[in-house]
């Protein structure tokens, strides 16, 4: 089953592998003094509308102009503590790809206080997590930490932001860490190669054609300067929003905010030119050549994105016909692909004379530029990727020409609740789910209003999405031409110091 955001979320992260696979820090006993006190509507016993007041999420802005944003959850002492800052990589410019990463990395280089690495070393020795991200959209900090220790990180955090500072040398060692990243998880991955090289066709005016990790030239030509610039512009309060979740108090975290990062100076947020990408007008078909064990194919068509503003129309208002068709082709690829057994699964890749290994569907829905829906597919040995290509269509004409059946949406949509569910029951989720809506400008009830509009969408309006944003016109067709593999090649090992 996927989340109904998968795409969005992942947003063509760099995730950190330490995200993951960090060891878990078990959560200090909570000291006497600092816990925040349990509110009385939280204690147990307490109806489940009290209960309800007590985990609402509370939003607040700084004089400066930065969001604080703050969920309890008391069921264990410990917190998550996030920095967003909205900006990523489809704020660079032409010549300077990469340096949103750049500067994700740099933030661990020291401060007028901390030395390289210090940051880290004093959130491990605070018995919390931590770890950072760069997307399109935005990037993001953040420590999982025993919620006595919450000012602490804040001050540490808070310090950073305000004051990141390191010398050209430091700069140059990790700009070798960062192309080291680029070789591993781009150039050595055949997929990943195939992605970038789509990206940059699907797109022409659009900040997205470039890759977040940037180009190898661009990682080359940076300059330490490129990096403290990029940081200066975009760091400023009223552009980043503090997210926390956990077993806190929101007007003592407010407190803590107001005193940790309320008197950073307020600035003045950049705008970037909107490059609004231009009518596609015809196929776009590329193919990629790399050392590869098997083929691959993956179709990218134009979609209408929802959006910020959408979610707020009442539910008893109908929403403005893209919105309508952004919900519809979201459901449509949970039918080809949003639970074990579904249409794709069923079609293609079972039985002897099988023409895929794999076959996957996604909508992008939500997001700060233009959204796409990707099918793509992983041939069967023996059978080619215009094969595969064809019958990957073949599955949406299908559902537009004969449509799809009311049990088949009612079992899409009990999935996602359960799996909206699920997925909310880690603070680590929750904080970066109200994270991405402060991004993307929308409700902090998001979750909640998007499985509202996503139930009301019938057969119907699946249907005829179906029909309607599948030609060739809007298409960008990716094909991966497998070459030998060097079996003598040594496989990369990570540089020391490459986990961000
Ligand atoms: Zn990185």
């Amino acid at each position: 089953m996927k989340p109904i955001l998968t795409a969005a979320w992942l947003g063509w992260a760099l995730q950190a592998a330490a995200q993951v696979s960090g060891p878990a820090t078990p959560p200090a006993p909570p000291s006497a003094v600092s816990t925040p006190a349990t509110p009385a509507a939280c204690a147990p016993g307490a109806s489940s509308a009290e209960s309800k007041a007590c985990t609402a999420v509370r939003r607040y802005t700084l004089a400066n102009g930065m969001a604080v944003i703050v969920k309890p959850d008391h069921r264990a002492p410990t917190a998550i503590h996030m920095v967003l800052v909205r900006v990523g990589s489809m704020d660079e410019v032409d010549g300077t790809s990469g340096v949103a990463h750049a500067v994700e990395h740099m933030m661990f280089k020291g401060t007028s206080t901390l030395k390289p690495g210090d940051f880290s070393r004093k959130v491990a020795a605070l018995g919390g997590r931590e770890n950072a991200f760069t997307t399109r959209d935005y990037t993001g900090y953040y420590q999982q930490i025993p919620v006595e220790k919450l000012a602490d990180v804040m001050a540490l955090e808070s310090d950073r932001f305000a004051g990141n500072r390191w010398d050209d040398d430091e700069f140059k060692r990790e700009i070798e860490v960062i192309k080291e990243e680029r070789r591993m998880r781009t150039d050595d991955s055949p997929r990943a190669q195939l992605g970038e090289a789509q990206m940059a066709a699907v797109y022409n005016a659009s900040p997205y054609r470039r890759p977040v990790i940037g180009w190898m030239n661009d990682l080359d030509a940076m300059t330490p300067d490129d990096v403290r610039g990029f940081y200066r512009r975009w760091y400023t309060p009223a552009n980043a929003a503090l997210v926390v979740v956990g077993d806190v108090d929101p007007d003592q975290v407010l407190a803590l905010a107001q005193r940790h990062y309320g008197g950073i100076p307020a600035a003045p947020v950049p705008v970037s030119k909107p490059r609004v990408e231009p009518q596609q007008t015809g196929i776009r078909q590329l193919s990629v050549k790399a050392p590869a064990e098997q083929a691959y194919v993956q179709l990218a068509f134009k979609v209408p994105r929802l959006d910020p503003r959408d979610l707020e129309t009442p539910l008893d208002q109908p929403l403005k016909p893209a919105a309508t068709d952004a919900l519809s082709l979201t459901v449509l690829s949970a039918v080809l692909d949003g639970y074990s057994g579904a249409r794709l699964f069923r079609a293609l890749t079972q039985g002897s004379n099988r023409l895929a290994d794999s076959a996957d569907a996604s909508n992008g829905l939500i997001g700060r530029g233009p959204q796409l829906f990707m099918l793509s597919g992983v041939p069967a040995p023996g059978k080619s990727t215009a094969a595969l290509r064809d019958a990957l269509r073949e599955q949406v004409a299908k559902i537009a020409k004969d449509g799809v059946s009311e049990a088949e949406l009612n079992r899409v949509k009990t999935q996602w609740i359960a799996g909206e569910v699920y997925q909310l029951d880690s603070v680590m989720n929750q904080a970066r789910e109200l994270g991405n809506y402060w991004i993307w400008e929308q409700p902090l009830d998001s979750g909640e209003r998007l499985i509202e509009r996503l139930k009301r969408i019938t057969p119907a309006q699946v249907q005829d999405v179906a029909a309607r944003y599948f030609g060739d016109d809007q298409l960008t067709v990716a094909d991966l031409i497998p070459q030998p593999i060097d079996k003598n090649k040594k496989p990369r090992t990570p540089p020391p110091g490459s986990r961000h």
